[in-house]
């Protein structure tokens, strides 16, 4: 049997937390218990070096209750209403527990285009990226109060898994209200078997999801299972695990019932091959030797080593470098607008400010937004 994954082996975990599991659906209020021993676990991993991320629901389910709004499916506007009331509820509870063990916490209120427009998406991964340089934890959900239907994820099971792909996390660990992915649905069917390890996402896998979701979570099977296609070919091992249980991720690492979905790759190297193949260059950096030099040896571009600038492209967009005697030595995504790149190439990173009436990255295409011939 192929082996499963071990939770203490990651470097960057993201957690999501679903709303049944957070939210006491007949009290109305927040399970504190439950969260300060999950939060318990998540330190335990911090203490250790990992860098955690958490995704929580529970705004909407929970401001639904404070404004005393009926069972059932909400309206738009006042699900938004209810996110508005619950999200400030929902940060402040994770701030303090996450705050009792140290771990300074950041609200991240996202929405699908954030995810999924280039330039958006490299801002928040820019965010979330500091954060964690500073150690803090990014706790995220969707902007569900400015989130209307067509641009909205609607599930956090695939906003997460976004989330990892875009934080390039190792691990991504989906707690619910199920204990994994079942040969068929549980309920119905005595035979039904627990799947432990899911190499890959076959159809024969989608087709076990179903349908299914409890009263509060938006995401049923099939929405996890969506999430592990996005996690898995983003480099990230997925996990579905019951969070119904005190200290659900100490389960996991001691062997508890759960379903791992793997990864063939390594976050990086996905996104460097989605770099290097699936994006249409819009523009060309020309660098000198020396920072032909420095990029095979792991750097990032910088602007003092960048000779010449060419096309319109702008920020985020993928940019092919040439070396100096024109061959293409790779491709990035430019942290730049074309007419900037111009104005600061040649310059030391310290000038930026200077240059531009702004403190901008220092990376004219940072290390890991930029793919290599070899690669
Ligand atoms: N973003 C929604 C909330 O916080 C939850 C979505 C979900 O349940 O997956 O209420």
């Amino acid at each position: 049997m192929t082996r499963t994954p071990k939770l203490s082996a990651f470097r960057r975990i993201v957690v999501k937390v679903g709303s049944s599991l957070l939210v006491d659906s007949k009290a109305g209020g927040l399970k504190k218990a439950w969260l300060d021993a999950l939060v318990a676990d998540l330190a335990l991993h911090h203490k250790r070096g990992a860098d955690i991320l958490v995704v929580s629901s529970g705004s909407i389910a929970l401001g639904r209750s404070v404004l005393g709004l009926p069972k059932g499916a909400l309206k738009l506007e006042d699900s938004q209403a209810a996110a508005a009331v619950g999200q400030i509820a929902l940060a402040r509870t994770w701030a303090e527990a996450l705050g009792s063990h140290g771990i300074t916490a950041g609200q991240i209120l996202v929405t699908l285009w954030d995810t999924e427009e280039r330039r958006r998406y490299l801002n928040a991964r820019a965010t979330i990226e500091r954060l964690l340089d500073m150690r803090a934890a990014p706790v995220i959900n969707e902007n569900d109060t400015v989130a209307t239907s067509e641009i909205r994820y609607g599930d956090n099971d695939r906003l997460a898994a976004r989330v990892a792909a875009m934080a390039s996390a190792d691990c991504l660990v989906l707690l619910s209200d199920v204990d994994g992915l079942y040969t068929a649905p549980p309920a119905t069917d005595p035979n039904a078997k627990l799947l432990p390890v899911v190499p890959r996402v076959t159809a024969e896998i989608e087709a076990m999801a179903g349908g299914a979701a409890s009263e509060l979570s938006r995401g049923g099977m099939r929405t996890k299972v969506e999430a592990a296609k996005i996690a898995t070919t983003a480099g990230v091992h997925m996990a579905i695990a019951d969070g119904r249980v005190d200290h659900p991720l100490k389960r996991i690492a001691e062997g508890g019932p759960c379903t791992w979905f793997l990864t063939p790759s390594n976050p990086v190297t996905s996104r460097k091959k989605w770099i290097a193949g699936s994006l249409e260059p819009k523009g060309v950096v020309r660098i000198d030797s020396g920072a032909a030099k420095a990029l095979v040896s792991g750097k990032s571009l910088l602007p003092a080593g960048v000779k010449g600038i060419e096309g319109s492209f702008a920020r985020g967009d993928c940019v092919l470098i040439r070396n100096p005697d024109g061959g293409e030595i790779g491709r990035g995504l430019i942290a730049y607008d074309a007419g900037e790149a111009a104005q600061i190439m040649g310059r030391s990173s310290r000038d930026i400010e200077k240059i531009l009436g702004y403190s901008g990255r220092a990376a004219m295409i940072h290390r890991d937004d930029m793919a290599l011939g070899g690669e």
